[in-house]
C-alpha cells in the first residue's frame, strides 16, 4: 500500500501560461519548471483556472506535484494588488462571477487603450487579438507584444516604461474588486489567499488595509520574489514572524515575457504543507 502522497520539493508556486501572459502553453511551462529541476509547481494564471487540466497532466507526466492555482487582479485606490489563490474550487459561483467579471472588464480596457494609442502609432486592435490566445486572460503585456512586432518598442519591458505606463496619456485601469473582497473570496472558495510580490517599488500596502486582509483570512506573503524590495520587505519578514503565517518563494515565470526563471525563488516544503492542508476548494495532482 502507498502511504499518505507526499509532495518533493524544490516548489515554485507561481507561474504564468498563454492561458493569461505567458508566452508558454500550461505544458511548455510545465517542461521548463521540470528542466529547472522543479517537483512540485503551481499554475498561477490571472483571473483564469482554465490552464488547470493540461498543466496537472504534464505535471504528471514529469513525475512533478501539480498545486492549483491564480493570481486574482484586486485594486486599492490607483495601485494593483495581485492576490495569489491555492486550491480554490474553480466551480465556486462568487469567484467565477467575479473572474468573469475582471476579464471582460480587462478586454473592453485593452480595447480602450488600443484606440487610444492608435491616434499616435500604427497599432490596431487586430495587433493585440494576434498577440493572444483564444480565451487568455487579455493584459497589457498582449498590448506590449503587439507593440514589439510592430517595431515600436524593443520589448515589453520599454512598452510598460512608456506607451504603457500608469502615468501616461494612453492607460485605463480595469476594473477590479478591493484587496478584502478578494481575499473573501478566495477564502469563501476554499483557497489559500497569499498577497503576490508585497514588497515592490510601490511599498506596502497600509498596515490597516494589510489587518483587515488578515482578519479576512490572508494567509500569508509571497516574500521570495524578485520585485521585493527593502526595506518594506523587512517590515514584512517581522509581520510574518509575529503572526505566524505562511511566507512562500516564487518565480512568477511569463515563458519569454520577463526575465524571470523557474526556481529563482522557491516555497520551503514546511509552507508547501501548510498551504496543502488549508485548501479545500480543490487538491494538489500527485505524480
Ligand atoms: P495589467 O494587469 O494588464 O495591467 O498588466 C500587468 C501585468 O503586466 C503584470 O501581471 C505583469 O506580469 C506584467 N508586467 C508588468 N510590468 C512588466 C514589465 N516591465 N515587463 C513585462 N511584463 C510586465
Ligand atoms: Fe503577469
Ligand atoms: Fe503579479
Ligand atoms: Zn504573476
Amino acid at each position: 500500500m502507498p502511504g499518505p502522497q507526499r509532495f518533493a520539493g524544490p516548489s515554485d508556486l507561481h507561474l504564468h501560461s498563454v492561458h493569461s501572459d505567458g508566452t508558454e502553453s500550461p505544458a511548455q511551462v510545465m517542461a521548463a519548471a521540470h528542466r529547472h529541476g522543479l517537483r512540485t509547481v503551481a499554475l498561477t494564471d490571472h483571473d483564469t483556472t482554465s490552464g488547470w487540466a493540461e498543466a496537472a497532466e504534464a505535471a504528471s507526466s514529469l513525475d512533478m506535484t501539480f498545486l492549483p492555482g491564480m493570481e486574482l487582479s484586486a485594486r486599492h485606490e490607483w495601485r494593483s494588488v495581485h492576490v495569489l489563490a491555492y486550491l480554490v474550487d474553480p466551480d465556486h459561483a462568487g469567484l467565477r462571477a467575479m473572474t468573469d467579471r475582471i476579464r471582460s472588464s480587462r478586454l473592453d480596457r485593452a480595447r480602450r487603450m488600443a484606440d487610444r494609442i492608435s491616434r499616435d502609432y500604427d497599432l490596431a486592435w487586430e495587433d493585440i487579438v494576434a498577440q493572444t490566445t483564444a480565451g487568455a486572460t487579455v493584459g497589457r503585456p498582449h498590448i506590449a507584444d503587439a507593440l514589439v512586432a510592430r517595431g515600436l518598442v524593443r520589448d515589453r519591458s520599454e512598452a510598460f516604461a512608456g506607451i504603457l505606463s500608469p502615468r501616461g496619456d494612453y492607460y485605463v485601469a480595469l476594473y477590479a474588486p478591493d484587496p478584502v473582497t478578494a481575499v473573501e473570496l478566495v477564502v469563501g472558495a476554499g483557497g489559500v489567499p497569499v498577497i503576490a510580490h508585497p514588497a515592490g517599488r510601490a511599498g506596502l500596502l497600509p498596515a490597516p488595509l494589510l489587518e483587515r486582509m488578515l482578519a479576512a483570512g490572508l494567509a500569508g506573503f509571497e516574500l521570495g520574489h524578485r520585485e521585493n524590495v527593502e526595506p518594506a520587505l523587512r517590515t514584512l519578514r517581522r509581520l510574518v514572524a509575529e503572526r505566524d503565517l505562511i511566507v512562500t518563494g516564487s518565480s512568477d515565470y511569463h515563458g519569454l515575457g520577463k526575465p524571470n526563471r523557474p526556481g529563482e525563488h522557491t516555497t520551503d516544503d514546511a509552507m508547501v504543507e501548510r498551504i496543502i492542508d488549508r485548501g479545500t476548494g480543490s487538491a494538489p495532482v500527485y505524480p
